[in-house]
């Protein structure tokens, strides 16, 4: 946007530029064309002195009325058909009037009110072919300090076709043009000088330099047309020649800063002291022109000076502002040279290098501030742009979970007080925390625990997918905040469909190896159990470290009881936490000893708790298959390693030693617990529901329902596992075999429940 706005500023100087140029150029031409029938007028007669130039320069001590006075010959008309016209460019003073062999033929000014002023005009007068004598006087009396014609573009009489197209021309471009342009250059350098304000950029070697087009735009003015004036005209001329010169001043500012030189800011200093006397001491245009020059002389050192010090710098660092810098320094030269030695060289020139050197550097100038400025502003907008990003990060970081890309702990309060206090709802803190993971973590390392806590924040999302209210409360620790208006599922259903997704995930559960993945979930509710969100938070963890304490992988609702059995629980929880030590080292001592088997003990254990849940068995009995399953194959212990991994077909010998591991290892469970269920588990897995197992040949009901549950786990889990007599078998056709054999070898009523559950994975 900032970038078209520069480019049509270009183009539009650009075009006027040419048009100015062309016009001139065009005025020039019409005036040579017609040459033949054109009376130049370039002898004006001044107070009786000869003055051969077609610039008037006259004092105006030696009198404040002057009459300038020049003579036409009939002859020199005869070039001229029919009326003609004079015309007089660029007329300067308070006023004129204008007389053709003593008749007044035009009256410019105010001669009253000498204040008015004329300034830089272009005039026409018509002189009648009866006016016409052998002898023709032409006489200008003028008031104050004047100025009438033009370097390039003489005071001339012409045909009245001829003559008011030129005046037209000159007119135009005097008039409009000129303005337009100056119009744009000062709405340009203001424009970048507003820029720098607004945005504040603190770069102020930058901003002189728009401000020093400004200035020197102004001196232009010299050169436009402008009717009235306020000021005189000496005073007006002191003005805009300052400004000429306190421009290049205001730059060289700049550039002693840029490229750290104090010749130039010297040469400004003395430049400054020189401005000031000559607007003190010159009383007259004429002195005014005296001391001007001088300066000029002085203008030229400062640009050579600029050239100088920005070429040495662009050939140190090849940056491309340098070298802009040099090219607008010479550009300068032009007008300070032109100014100086305009009459020794210029004098009648077409190019006004005076003005377009000024026009020229100018542009060159705001050309290189504008450039300076985007860049500035690309840096500051990409610097912005980075800090911001850095800012949304850090924000982001401080309450993002990077890992599970739920909200963490820190916005947990947040989020938990915004819903009670500006929705005004009552919510439940869902508070779960992965059981054992210590243990998981040391067996398949940190990473893959990461990955495993990944997927579980996975696994919830799957379930209640609004990512706003499940948090990562700590570690491995997660938080829901949980409101069921909607007619969903109840918190503690929730709870529950969460801890089941989790322990029947196969990819979970082959990520924490041969260790079950289960969850203690804890729920408490604002505003029932405490309208302090902190209490509230602080129960719900109660609920699940007593869900932990009641054999982990089970929810609990908080209720105020769940205190004080947590703490009376704390010493049976230390025996019973030794006890389930030694049974999973006992497990693992099985699982080892049949190697084909792999995690067989666990994965027995995790089904049968699968099952357990499904036919909602008491707490006990869960307790018992937790246990009962990892033990379960303890018997195995007796039997020598050739039997237990033997590759082919058993012996009927062998295969009796094996059927004897049941009853062995009940003998074994029995002396370690107290806990009848378990030895069940150990001693009855091998029954059928026909009647036709082993080792006490029960039936049906007969069976103690963990040992029931027992078989269908350990029967699915070998078959899906590989043995040394045959690959595994796939999942499918194992549930379709728990299937053709219900009623015979299995409870019907625990097949049913149990493949129903695989199916529904
Ligand atoms: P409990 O059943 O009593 O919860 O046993 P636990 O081992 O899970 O114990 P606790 O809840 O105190 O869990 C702490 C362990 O969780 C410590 C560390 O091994 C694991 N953990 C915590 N944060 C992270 C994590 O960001 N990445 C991984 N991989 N493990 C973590
Ligand atoms: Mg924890
Ligand atoms: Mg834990």
């Amino acid at each position: 946007m900032k970038k078209k706005f520069f480019n049509v500023y270009i183009l539009i100087i650009i075009i006027v530029f040419s048009i100015i140029l062309s016009s001139l150029s065009y005025v020039k031409y019409l005036i040579k064309e017609n040459g033949d029938n054109i009376i130049f007028l370039e002898n004006f007669i001044i107070n009786n002195e000869k003055n051969d130039f077609s610039e008037q320069k006259v004092d105006i001590e030696k009198s404040k009325y002057f009459k300038c006075e020049t003579t036409i010959s009939k002859e020199m008309f005869n070039k001229i058909d029919g009326d003609a016209l004079l015309i007089v460019p660029r007329i300067r003073g308070t006023w004129h009037k204008i007389y053709f062999n003593d008749n007044l033929i035009g009256m410019i000014g105010d001669d009253k009110y000498e204040r008015v002023n004329l300034w830089n005009n272009v005039y026409k007068f018509a002189i009648s072919e009866e006016l016409i004598e052998d002898e023709n006087s032409l006489v200008f009396y003028t008031y104050s300090e004047y100025k009438i014609g033009h370097g390039n573009i003489p005071i001339f009489i012409s045909d009245t076709c001829i003559g008011t197209k030129i005046f037209y021309l000159l007119k135009t471009i005097y008039s409009n043009l000129y303005i337009f342009f100056l119009s744009i250059l000062l709405a340009m350098s203001a424009m970048e000088i507003m820029l720098f304000i607004i945005t504040k950029i603190n770069n102020k070697i930058m901003f002189l330099f728009p401000v020093s087009v400004f200035i020197i735009s102004i001196y232009l003015v010299d050169y436009i047309v402008i009717p009235h004036p306020f000021l005189s005209d000496l005073l007006f001329k002191k003005i805009l020649l300052s400004l000429l010169y306190i421009s290049p001043i205001v730059m060289s500012i700049a550039l002693s800063k840029l490229y750290k030189s104090k010749i130039i800011l010297n040469i400004a200093k003395i430049m400054g002291v020189c401005i000031l006397i000559m607007i003190v001491l010159s009383k007259n245009r004429i002195e005014l022109s005296f001391y001007s020059t001088r300066i000029n002389l002085l203008l030229l050192i400062t640009v050579m000076s600029w050239i100088y010090v920005s070429c040495r710098n662009y050939r140190l660092y090849k940056n491309p502002q340098d070298y802009m810098i040099c090219f607008s320094g010479i550009l300068l030269l032009g007008p300070s040279i032109h100014d100086t030695f305009s009459l020794l060289f210029f004098d009648g020139g077409l190019m006004r290098l005076g003005v377009y050197g000024i026009v020229f550097y100018s542009v060159a100038i705001l050309l290189i501030t504008l450039i300076n400025y985007i860049e500035f502003q690309n840096l500051i907008y990409s610097e912005k742009k980075i800090i911001e990003l850095e800012k949304d990060r850090l924000k982001k970081a401080l309450i993002f979970d990077e890992l599970t890309g739920l909200y963490n702990h820190t916005h947990f309060y947040e989020a938990f007080s915004n819903r009670i206090k500006v929705k005004n709802e009552s919510v439940d803190i869902i508070f779960i925390d992965i059981d054992k993971f210590r243990p998981i973590n040391d067996l398949v390392g940190y990473e893959i625990g990461d990955k495993i806590i990944k997927g579980i924040a996975d696994e919830i999302l799957s379930i209640i997918d609004d990512k706003e209210a499940v948090f990562r409360f700590g570690g491995e620790e997660f938080a829901i905040i949980y409101n069921n208006a909607n007619g969903e599922l109840t918190s503690s259903a929730l709870a529950e469909k969460i801890r089941r997704k989790i322990i029947v995930d196969e990819e979970l559960q082959n990520l924490s190896g041969y260790l079950p993945l289960t969850l203690s979930i804890g729920i408490a509710k604002y505003p029932k159990d405490s309208v302090d969100p902190k209490l509230v938070v602080s129960k719900a963890e109660k609920a699940m470290i007593f869900a932990k304490s009641n054999g982990r992988n089970r929810v609990y609702v908080y209720d105020p009881d769940i205190e004080l059995k947590l703490e009376s629980d704390s010493q049976i929880n230390y025996k019973n936490q030794v006890l389930i030590k030694s049974i999973y080292n006992l497990a693992s001592a099985v699982d080892l000893k049949d190697t084909y088997t792999g995690y067989h003990s666990v994965e027995v254990s995790r089904f049968a708790m699968i099952i357990a849940d499904e036919l909602k068995l008491s707490e006990k009995q869960k307790y018992a298959i937790r246990l009962g399953g990892l033990i379960h194959d303890i018997g195995k212990l007796s039997i020598s390693d050739t039997i237990i991994r033997k590759e082919g077909k058993l012996t009927e010998e062998e295969y009796s030693i094996i059927k004897e591991h049941p009853k062995t290892g009940s003998d074994i469970v029995c002396k370690i617990v107290d806990n009848n269920d378990i030895v069940s588990c150990v001693r009855s897995h091998h029954e059928r529901w026909d009647g036709t197992g082993y080792p006490d040949g029960l039936k049906g009901e007969e069976i103690p329902i963990v040992a029931r549950i027992i078989c269908v786990a350990d029967a699915y889990h070998a078959m899906i596992s590989k043995r040394s007599y045959r690959e595994e078998m796939d999942k499918e056709i194992a549930l379709l075999e728990l299937e053709n054999n219900r009623g015979t070898q299995f409870d019907s009523k625990i097949a049913d429940a149990f493949i129903g559950i695989m199916k529904g994975q």
